[in-house]
């Protein structure tokens, strides 16, 4: 058996059986641990009186909600495969993932209701199950199944080694890739990132990243359980109602991407009685070091960062609080039992993971670690190859320094290489950031007649004020920034396009490039 998830769930209920688990704001619905678990058992019980099996999968098409927090538990209980997916996905991206998965249930609610609408008849052996009222003709409502189920707990044999997610990548380097994990890996992080973030069970933390990814449900959502602290679910990122609810909520704990810190900064903090807030967790993207300063400053709290990627569970590293100043710009030393190393690019296949770089000498980062991927699913060649002799390829150019800080330069597919020189993209927008006009800014190459490419910086700005000589002195100023790697030209949009976990779409932005300044490429 060994530690499951279903069975780290009970003992926290068993330990905390009447203190608050769950608030889902939108339902204003509040749950102690052991009225958690009732509805957990009776969803488990309802999963198994529609025929779910050992290993079949379960999607949800959910926003941030109870039911998906319940579902995540109840999976774990009878030993079937949570699979969330991400709601901003079109009718076509969804359709690719219920192709590939085949889930047996997915549960979906009204937000989500049109794309499920639009593609369900293609789907006729999945059972959809609607969480709101007024359920559509094609489905089942979700309480009308928990109602009829038995109340008795399941009694299903899970053992740790068995399937426990399958998270999908984002697809921002291809088509997504289902990520599969056991239960193992999954208590293996949480347990990390309560070491890490020393989460107590009289933490309070608030759900505001979206579920589907593996920064919030695994690194912060998971652990709370896990330790007895208690979560308040919002359906949505809003930077009002987040700190609204750090206020009423006396919120302890919040994870957020780079750019819901930087939203949440732009509003007007003294409005807010945010003074229960003892961490903030930022990851998932880069964030620059200047919005780091920015944000410590202002909320007056610790503020740890993790590294990582879906496949190592995600969490790799984490920079912590006393770190934040002295090695700032790093993501921190390795997580628990994890072994980083950074190796030689090898532009031909894999990096050989004994091709080691000295330190301060950049080049991929590979790791090795106790929550790293089973695999990718039904793409074997795939997983062999991000594996390769044991270690996860991560496809992140970094480098280590003495001390071992991981400092994380771009994506090896992002890098710009300009008259033969290497250019990472996120130290030009470090640089941008320390400009207090910009609110935001991406950095990508285009293509240049005598360079190769050249560096082209898309920003928003703070107000209309700012000016592209302006930034270009600023830039030229700035004693971080060789010649060689100052944007060439500036394009002002009034947002960048970002995927959910708040990384910007760079070949999105490359593609909008190409359709306006079409003579270049
Ligand atoms: P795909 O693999 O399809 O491109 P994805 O980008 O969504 O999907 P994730 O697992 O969500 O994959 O993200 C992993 C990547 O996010 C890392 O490889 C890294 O580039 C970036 N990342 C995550 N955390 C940080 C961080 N703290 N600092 C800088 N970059 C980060």
């Amino acid at each position: 058996m060994g530690v499951t998830i279903g069975h780290i769930f009970d003992l926290t209920v068993k330990k905390y059986p009447h203190r608050e688990a769950l608030y889902d704001v939108r339902k204003n619905k509040r749950l102690t641990y052991k009225e958690w678990q009732d509805e957990v058992d009776a969803l488990a019980n309802a999963f198994l009186a529609a025929g779910v099996k050992k290993g079949d999968l379960i999607s949800t098409y959910l926003f941030n909600t109870g039911e998906l927090a319940t579902a995540y538990f109840a999976c774990a209980k009878i030993g079937a495969v949570f699979n969330p997916i991400n709601f901003r996905l079109t009718s076509e991206e969804t359709a690719f993932i219920l192709e590939d998965a085949q889930p047996k249930i997915v549960l979906f609610e009204e937000a989500t209701q049109p794309v499920i609408a639009s593609i369900e008849n293609r789907f006729p052996h999945i059972s959809f199950w609607f969480i709101d009222e007024r359920t559509p003709a094609f489905a089942q409502n979700y309480y009308d199944k928990k109602a009829l189920a038995p109340s008795a707990p399941v009694s299903i044999e899970v053992n740790e080694t068995d399937l426990y997610a399958i998270m999908y990548t984002s697809g921002t380097t291809g088509r997504p890739k289902g990520v599969m994990h056991s239960h193992r890996d999954m208590a293996e992080q949480s347990l990390l990132c309560i070491t890490a973030t020393g989460i107590t069970s009289k933490d309070r933390g608030l759900i505001t990243a979206p579920m589907f990814h593996c920064a919030e449900l695994h690194c912060a959502f998971l652990p709370r359980v896990h330790a007895g602290a208690s979560s308040v679910v919002l359906h949505q990122f809003n930077p009002r109602k987040v700190l609204q609810l750090i206020e009423s909520e006396k919120i302890s704990i919040l994870f957020a991407a780079p750019t819901m810190w930087n939203m949440m900064l732009q509003e007007n903090l003294s409005e807010y009685d945010v003074s229960s807030l003892r961490l903030g967790l930022y990851g998932a993207a880069p964030m620059a070091p200047a919005l780091v300063r920015t944000c410590r400053e202002k909320l007056g709290a610790d503020l740890v960062q993790a590294y990582g990627m879906t496949e190592m569970g995600p969490a790799i590293t984490f920079l912590s609080n006393d770190d934040q100043i002295r090695k700032a710009g790093s993501a921190g030393q390795a997580a628990l039992n994890h072994d980083i190393r950074i190796v030689k690019p090898n532009e031909e296949g894999p990096s050989e993971p004994d091709d080691i770089l000295p330190p301060y000498e950049p080049g991929e980062i590979i790791v090795q670690g106790p929550c790293m991927m089973k695999g990718y699913y039904k793409r074997e060649e795939a997983a062999q190859k991000a594996l390769y002799k044991g270690w996860y390829h991560s496809g992140d150019i970094g480098y280590l320094d003495e001390d071992g800080f991981l400092y994380v330069k771009d994506r090896v597919d992002d890098m710009i290489i300009s008259g033969g020189e290497n250019i990472y993209p996120r130290e030009v927008e470090d640089t941008l950031y320390e400009h207090e006009g910009v609110l935001d800014a991406a950095v990508i190459g285009e293509p240049h007649d005598r360079w190769g490419e050249s560096v082209t910086a898309i920003v928003v700005k703070k107000n209309d004020a700012l000016t592209e000589e302006e930034l270009d002195e600023f830039c030229k100023s700035s004693s971080r920034l060789a010649n060689f790697k100052r944007p060439r030209r500036y394009v002002f949009v009034d947002v960048l396009p970002r995927n959910a976990s708040g990384k910007v779409l760079k070949f999105q932005l490359r593609k909008e490039l190409e359709t306006i300044y079409s003579d270049r490429y």
